[in-house]
């Protein structure tokens, strides 16, 4: 596919999502690289979404419970010293509720702070767990959507002040032998 036009932060969003769940289908089926199958279920996930004939939201919900079980950081895998961590930062706003937290060892909680999560992840040349990327799409579809945010184009977004950084929002992933799903 050629380079894709992304203008609007629906579109980015989606993209990333699409993006996303095509990862994760390939993870699964342990893929080396994305084969011409791959980008089509991304090509028709993203077209659905777009117009709105699929959901982003009901694709998340049997995951949550999961993640919240496992005790063990979300970010690295660790057991220790756990504690919730908000994946919206509460000093930007993040809610104290079930969609915003997960477990993370007090290393990485430190080290992420109050930057958005995929800067984080960024400025730790890294990228994070295919399901944790998914519960922090998630929350910003759902911010956006909240908000009135969709159709704005991606440069007045910039400039404004919210719980994560559209600019961060990854819109090509990494080959799906450099993935993982959950942190080990
Ligand atoms: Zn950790």
């Amino acid at each position: 596919m050629s380079k894709k036009e992304l203008n609007t932060v629906k579109e980015v969003l989606f993209w990333s999502y699409a993006n996303l769940a095509m990862s994760h289908t390939a993870v699964e089926r342990r893929q080396v690289k994305y084969e011409t199958f791959n980008y089509m279920i991304r090509a028709k996930l993203f077209k659905g979404l777009v117009d709105e004939t699929m959901n982003i939201r009901t694709m998340f919900d049997d995951e949550k419970i999961k993640l919240l079980s496992g005790s063990k950081c979300s970010y690295c895998g660790s057991t220790e010293n756990l504690s919730l961590d908000h994946i919206f930062a509460k000093k930007l706003g993040g809610k104290d509720e079930g969609d915003n937290l997960i477990y993370a060892c007090q290393s990485c909680n430190s080290s992420k702070g109050k930057k958005d999560l995929m800067e984080w992840m960024d400025y730790k040349k890294t990228f994070p767990p295919l399901m944790i990327l998914r519960r922090y799409l998630k929350l910003v579809v759902i911010y956006c959507v909240e908000n009135n945010l969709m159709e704005y184009s991606v440069s007045e977004l910039k400039n404004q002040k919210h719980p994560f950084n559209i600019e961060y929002v990854p819109v090509s992933y990494p080959k799906p032998n450099s993935l993982v799903l959950v942190a080990e």
